[in-house]
């Protein structure tokens, strides 16, 4: 039905909300409302968690040969590419990402479906050494329902990395998005089912925080898999203690950029302003705390604030466009408010970046601040938007205390020619990925966790087995077991 509200999908049907609630999703680069979408209550999470529960235990996917499940993933591959031009544009125009970073990241949720397509042939387990007379051996089983909540910075790629996992060890999946972006994930939905992914086995809710709250504390969803605010995940953290859930979380940053003098300079400046601005700095590993070595601080710094001047801002759906806005006004707001608090505990602005109130959309240019110490908000709290600091340091020891000066342990980037240095660095920076001359880098094969505040457990990689999976041991008596009562 035209202007009908954006549905659920529950139990492999489009469904509106029970109460009939709905929101809006607003197109960043415009402020205008691109559609309405239902809003999910207690009572459809509850549904779709039910349904889930209810696909899960009758066995028709977790009880499918392996391979079937794998060709059916793959499928959804397939889907996702032949449909990319369409889940793209409706990405870069509901997130304002770029249309070239939006249509990565359909091949990037494409990618995730074909890499762990290989997993349900990797379940497995071990046997252990048994006294006389038995057989001792533990498998790994899914969960049952999995609760998936993902924000807005990746929104295809994110619930196609929640939930590929997931699914591949059996799991069923109630998937939440960040009610800023939640139309590529209907389409998503969709896409899954087509591939054969059985009804009720991918369910996607719509809405905010308070369906997220529901699908974390509802009794028949086990596991909770996380990526967004390390706040928020405290929330949830609170939320699964009466049920003592499994809850696996993706955090925020705060990730040092470490330049030292023997870096391949060009090669430095050019991978600290990616990670520094891609997204529009909306990106929890984004490396935008840069620590510079004093030799060659004003050499790197008047690069790279030339190079962060001439970024080009603008229309997503434009070729050439390298930031688009942010997400939501909230989030403009919020970024305006850290340059404005940059500003006002002293630290320099090397490139004068920000908002524009005569331009429509939720545009904020890039935005450099230098001579920033350790107290201020903008060198300790994830800003997420484009703005980034420069810190200069000595030597090795006094980058390693300022990149580890800070509650979070997400990434941390090293640029160096120095073989010695890099391992030496890697061993003392308090992070879970270290990146050597390649921020960002990622492969579906290579896991991911955050450490300190960042995050709790695996996510990507074969590890996502254990993640997604819990252990059952088998004690069988094959002969002479007795009770030993005294
Ligand atoms: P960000 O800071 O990136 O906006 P959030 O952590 O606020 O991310 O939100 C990420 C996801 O968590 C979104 O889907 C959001 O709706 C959801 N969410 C927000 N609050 C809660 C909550 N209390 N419980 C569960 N999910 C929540």
């Amino acid at each position: 039905m035209a202007g009908s509200p954006v549905a659920h999908l529950i139990d492999g049907r489009e469904v509106l909300s029970q109460s009939g609630a709905t929101f809006e999703s607003v197109e960043p680069a415009t402020g205008q409302v691109l559609t309405e979408v239902a809003l999910g209550g207690d009572e459809d999470v509850d549904r779709a968690a039910t349904s889930a529960a209810a696909a899960f235990d009758d066995g028709r996917w977790q009880h499918l040969p392996a391979a079937e499940r794998a060709a059916r993933m793959r499928k959804v591959a397939d889907l996702l590419l032949e449909h990319a031009d369409e889940l793209a544009e409706t990405e870069a125009r509901d997130s304002g990402a770029p249309l070239a970073k939006a249509q990565g990241d359909v091949v990037g949720a494409a990618g995730a479906f074909t890499y762990f397509a290989q997993l349900p042939e990797h379940v497995s387990g071990r046997t252990y050494a048994a006294d006389p007379g038995y057989l001792l051996y533990s498998r790994r089983v899914p969960y049952g329902v999995v609760g998936a909540i993902a924000p807005w910075n990746f929104p295809l790629l994110l619930a196609a990395w929640k939930s590929a996992p997931a699914l591949a060890v059996g799991n069923s999946v109630v998937l939440k998005m960040a009610e800023q972006t939640p139309l590529s994930t209907a389409l998503f939905g969709k896409i899954c089912l087509e591939a054969g992914i059985p009804d009720g086995v991918l369910n996607v809710v719509h809405g905010d925080g308070a369906t997220g709250a529901a699908l974390v504390r509802h009794p028949l969803v086990p596991k909770i898999t996380f990526t967004g605010s390390t706040e928020v995940g405290r929330q949830i953290l609170r939320d699964s203690a009466q049920e003592i859930k499994s809850v696996h979380l993706e955090l925020g940053g705060k990730s040092p950029n470490v330049v030292f003098a023997d870096a391949d300079l060009e090669q430095a400046i050019e991978g600290s302003l990616f990670t520094s601005f891609f997204n529009s700095g909306q990106v929890c590993t984004s490396s935008s705390r840069i620590l510079v070595q004093d030799s060659i601080a004003d050499q790197f710094r008047a690069a790279y604030v030339q190079r962060a001047r001439n970024l080009v801002v603008g229309d997503p759906m434009e070729a050439g466009t390298q930031l688009g806005p942010l997400v939501s006004k909230t989030q403009q707001d919020r970024v305006a408010g850290f340059i404005e608090s940059g500003k006002e505990q002293g630290a320099t602005v090397l490139v004068d970046g920000g908002t524009d109130p005569a331009r429509p959309g939720y545009f904020v240019t890039p935005t450099v601040f230098g001579d920033v110490n350790q107290q201020m908000r903008i060198a300790r709290e994830e800003i997420f938007g484009p703005v980034a600091t420069i810190v200069t340091f000595a030597d090795e020891a006094e980058a390693v205390r300022l990149a580890n000066d800070t509650e979070y342990g997400l990434a941390a980037t090293v640029w160096t020619t120095d073989l010695g240095r890099a391992m030496r660095m890697s061993e003392q920076l308090q992070a879970g990925i270290i990146w050597t001359n390649c921020p960002n880098h990622g492969q579906w094969n290579v896991p991911y966790e955050g450490h300190k505040v960042s995050g709790l457990g695996e996510d990507k990689g074969l590890e996502c087995i254990d993640t997604f999976t819990h252990l059952k041991t088998h004690h069988v008596n094959f002969g002479g077991h007795r009770y030993h009562w005294a």
